[in-house]
């Protein structure tokens, strides 16, 4: 099909997600004809560095042949049947390896089709439990400053970002916030973590009777520009969630399956949440997945003779057998391959042949968290983060800056020359960007 065909009709039947559409009266839409490894080529042969994962799900790759072939095997076998009354293999087998990828403190997985829908499930799980244990009264939540969970109402609700809820305040019932830990407000990122804790202190002290649950993003809060921070954050958050009964759900939607470089990110600060919410990378970028982990504590409240107070909510893919097979062919990458330690060595090098760009006279706050890395860019030009976008897309590289924060999530799969690569094109990028 020619490329101009394809982006006429796009624009006359789809609507783009996160998107002004008028945009594309000038920015064209770029086509896509295939993927492999870490490469995206359009229509016409051009191809693309995929920097930032496609929005952060993709870990081996586009096309990649073991999961190619653990799906295909699937589809072949069942390709998806409710799970409600029934069962099967991929989604038993998931549910207990991710189980045990926790240390088995998160007995259950309850499972979505997206992201949204994880929170969903953990807000309504958390709010639920403590109405079923006599305290219908806490059921407010608290998030950070500067948080991002999602664009369902729910999920908005304990998303801190104005361009993603002002539109819908009416429809949403805001949670407080509590300041962020991000290490660039303080001269030391533990000072800056204690601080956050002391003020989620302050306000569990006052508040926690109506509280069911402080949601975070652990270590990295992705959508609102990088902001990365110390664990001890987390080891203080667990601690005062504990003191004052309050649940503590990690957001690992983003940051989970190796991103922070260990495989879930709360394991950096030795702790274990009540409710882990999972999906982008859980099925290596392939296909609409989302699991909510629960303690034993959390399953057992709703354990009863009464339906009630059972958990009464469902998505019609809820397990789906193809998503669950995608899901245990990429966590037998991980282990197959000991991804975890190979990204070590993979950041390493990347850390080190970016020092030009960390050192550049525009470039602030450089900063790196496991295969995550970003900085801030010194400029007044409002257009910064689109010209920039473009300029990757002439360098051929994906680049999708939030405001003036760039950042790279790559695949798990880059090697030395991939990295330098990345590493000049982003260069390249910004030095036309900043034209
Ligand atoms: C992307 C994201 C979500 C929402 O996931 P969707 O699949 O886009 O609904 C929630 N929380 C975090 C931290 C995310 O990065």
């Amino acid at each position: 099909m020619p490329h101009s065909d394809l982006l006429s009709r796009s624009l006359a039947s789809v609507w783009h997600p996160c998107t002004q559409m008028k945009q594309h009266e000038t920015l064209p839409l770029v086509p896509l004809a295939r993927g492999e490894g870490l490469w995206l080529y359009d229509t016409e042969g051009r191809r693309f560095f995929d920097a930032i994962s496609s929005w952060w799900v993709n870990l081996f790759g586009h096309a990649n042949p073991r999961i190619n072939a653990a799906v295909l095997a699937q589809m072949n076998t069942l390709e998806h049947a409710m799970l409600a009354g029934f069962t099967h293999r991929p989604v038993v087998e998931l549910s207990e390896r991710l189980s045990a990828l926790t240390g088995s403190a998160l007995g259950h997985a309850f499972y979505g089709s997206d992201g949204a829908s994880a929170i969903e499930i953990a807000l309504k799980m958390s709010a639920h439990y403590w109405r079923n244990t006599g305290h219908p009264e806490k059921n407010r939540f608290v998030c950070l400053a500067g948080s991002y969970h999602g664009e369902t109402a729910g999920a908005l609700s304990v998303t801190d970002i104005a361009l993603f809820r002002d539109a819908y305040a009416p429809l949403v019932r805001v949670s407080d916030t509590v300041a962020n830990p991000d290490s660039r407000q303080s001269a030391s990122a533990l000072h800056a973590a204690e601080h956050a804790a002391d003020a989620l202190h302050g306000y569990l002290a006052e508040h926690a009777n109506s509280i069911a649950a402080l949601i975070v993003e652990p270590l990295v809060q992705c959508a609102t520009g990088m902001a990365m921070y110390d664990p001890e954050y987390l080891r203080r958050a667990r601690a005062i969630c504990d003191r004052y009964h309050v649940h503590l759900i990690a957001d690992e939607i983003a940051v989970g399956f190796g991103r922070t470089g260990s495989f879930f990110a709360c394991e950096q600060a030795g702790i274990v949440p009540d409710l882990l919410c999972l999906s982008k990378g859980i099925s290596g970028g392939y296909l609409p997945l989302s699991a909510v982990l629960s303690s034993d504590e959390i399953y057992s409240a709703f354990y009863d003779d009464e339906k009630t107070r059972g958990f009464l909510h469902s998505h019609s893919y809820t397990g789906n057998p193809l998503a669950c097979a995608a899901a245990l062919a990429s966590l037998d990458i991980f282990s197959h391959d000991k991804v975890i330690e190979t990204n070590k060595n993979r950041a390493a090098t990347l850390t080190w042949l970016a020092e030009p760009l960390a050192t550049h006279a525009a470039v602030r706050s450089f900063r790196h968290t496991g295969m995550i890395w970003a900085f801030d860019v010194e400029t007044e030009d409002p257009a910064f983060g689109r010209k920039l976008f473009a300029a990757g897309l002439d360098n051929e590289v994906l680049l999708r800056p939030i405001g003036k924060t760039v950042y790279w999530m790559p695949p798990y799969l880059f090697d030395d020359r991939d990295a330098a690569f990345l590493v000049e094109r982003t260069g390249l990028a910004l030095e036309a960007a900043l034209a």
